[in-house]
């Protein structure tokens, strides 16, 4: 496809969402585009490898967030299980004022948003962890004002994966599919355990007849107790 048909479609796909993107937001979505797909060769780092599927279900999505919530200037935003910096990067592409931090458990995909961040020249830190150990790193824990996750787990798990990194009154901002409705009435009760309460849900339609999406918004009321993150594993193996 073009480059520039390409960058209507993002940028006509943004604009369904209320969100205008500036000729430099574009070439620096061109510029990851082209990262993600030369190392999709080398590294399993997504499965949708379609231009307009890139530009929909990837970077227009990932932007979604901006309308989830107010996100404060110079927030500090953890992407918990990035992969390859969703929805993290595209949100630093378009507020380049955020203090940026992508974390995830897989060294190779670490090593990507490594790069790719060094080569796009956002100022981002790279964290090598599972969120259930960075949730108990003293440097980590109850640091962030806004922590995003998309495609990690359901809810009730995401919840102790993610309310822990987060200050009270930080939000987790976790981007769900057309169901998110049945997670959060199933993931209520561990939100509330773990100092949460689910403030919003922003449901919205991804362009060009893409999907329904959601993102429930949750806010941390109340400090996380000492034991929460469980060890590594265990909130997956038995959810709260
Ligand atoms: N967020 C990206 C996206 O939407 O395209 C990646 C989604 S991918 C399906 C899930 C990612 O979460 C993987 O990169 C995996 O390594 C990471 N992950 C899963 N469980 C994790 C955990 N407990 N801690 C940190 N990362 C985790």
């Amino acid at each position: 496809m073009p480059e520039g048909d390409w960058r209507s479609i993002l940028s006509s796909g943004a604009a369904a969402l209320g969100i205008a993107l500036e000729s430099g937001h574009l070439a620096a979505f061109e510029a990851y585009r082209r990262e993600i797909l030369e190392w999709n060769q080398r590294i399993n780092l997504t499965a949708i490898t379609g231009d307009e599927e890139i530009a929909v279900k990837h970077f227009v999505d990932s932007i979604a967030c901006l309308k989830a919530a107010e996100i404060p200037p110079r927030a500090r935003l953890v992407d918990v299980g990035s992969g390859a910096g969703f929805p993290g990067i595209p949100l630093a592409i378009l507020r380049p004022d955020l203090d940026l931090w992508l974390l995830d458990a897989t060294r190779k995909k670490v090593e990507f948003l490594r790069h790719v961040t060094a080569a796009l020249g956002i100022a981002a830190h790279t964290v090598w962890a599972r969120a259930e150990d960075a949730g108990q790193r003293k440097d980590l824990r109850e640091r962030f004002d806004v922590a995003t996750a998309r495609a990690v787990a359901p809810l009730g798990i995401l919840a102790e994966y993610c309310l822990p990194l987060c200050r009270v009154g930080g939000r987790v901002l976790a981007m769900k599919g057309r169901y998110a409705s049945a997670e959060v009435g199933a993931a209520m009760r561990a939100v509330r355990l773990l100092g949460g309460r689910v403030e919003s849900v922003y449901e919205y339609e991804l362009p060009f007849g893409a999907g329904t999406r959601a993102i429930p918004v949750i806010v941390k009321d109340k400090p996380t107790p000492r034991a929460y993150p469980r060890n590594a594993g265990t909130p997956a193996k038995k959810p709260l």
